[in-house]
């Protein structure tokens, strides 16, 4: 048997390493090499309109139409598919994203993990196109100040710095979000613009001018926030947005419409 110190084997026995998702014992961090296997299948997922899976399916979103920016050809980079809670099915029961997601949303659970997808695949799209990742700028769309104060971080800041890191880019905060009670008294033409963005604003001193973002949210649904967001950053001066995100929610099947 392998010696330990006292400290140690007093540690492990106070607080043994356990997967978060399934508490099996996971020595190597908060998601075990089971987990780790069944998110992986999970990315293989394809859509059921055009049988894409989720970093190449364009169903049901129009940022793409709006965005100028193209690493190796693709309009953005989604990791996976989101299914909704109320249409995971039976068919469904092995995965574990959507678990991971809302725990990263509530507690900021597995952010090391999503930061180290994202850097990866990015790492990859970028070396594909010949890109240096020093030449991007990550960012990212916050969420309400509302949800912020309720739950003490913003997900997409969490994973975004870790990612930037990871790939050795800047991380600056480019954007900000009204709370919606101050979009609720705004009644003139210029907040109802503002509404139109999603409640987005730009924080002007912090946008370099031909900049080129890496913008990441966590899950993209219809692309409205992220077209918001683009759209600022172009108009404050940005030369690039190119939209990254952990997943895409995952389209209706034409054979049920309702679901
Ligand atoms: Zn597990
Ligand atoms: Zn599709």
């Amino acid at each position: 048997m392998k010696h330990q110190g006292i400290g140690t084997r007093l540690l492990s026995l106070l607080f043994p390493r356990v997967c978060a998702l399934c508490q099996a014992p996971s020595p190597d961090g908060d998601l075990c090499a089971e987990c780790r296997r069944k998110y992986a299948a999970g990315t293989f997922l394809r859509c059921p309109i055009c049988r894409k899976t989720a970093d190449r399916c364009l169903c049901g979103v129009d940022f793409p139409s709006s965005s100028r920016t193209t690493i190796a050809g693709r309009p953005f980079l989604a990791l996976n598919f989101y299914i909704p809670a109320d249409r995971l099915g039976e068919e469904h029961a092995d995965r574990v994203t959507e678990r991971m997601i809302l725990d990263l949303k509530r507690r900021g659970t597995y952010a090391e993990f999503f930061a180290g997808e994202c850097a990866r695949q990015l790492g990859l799209l970028l070396e594909e196109a010949g890109e240096q990742p020093r030449d991007w700028i990550f960012t990212y769309a916050p969420r309400s100040p509302e949800k912020f104060a309720e739950v003490g971080f913003d997900q997409g800041e969490e994973v975004g710095r870790r990612a930037a890191k990871l790939l050795g880019c800047p991380f600056v905060r480019t954007l900000a979000r009204a709370s919606s009670s101050e979009e609720q008294k705004s009644l003139g033409a210029a907040e109802r613009r503002e509404n139109a963005r999603e409640g987005l604003l730009p924080r002007r001193r912090s946008i370099s001018d031909g900049g080129r973002y890496l913008l990441f949210d966590d899950i993209i649904t219809t692309g409205s926030t992220v077209k918001a967001a683009a759209e600022i950053l172009y108009e404050a001066g940005a030369a690039d947005v190119f939209p990254v995100a952990l997943a895409r929610t995952y389209p209706l099947s034409p054979a049920h419409p309702d679901r």
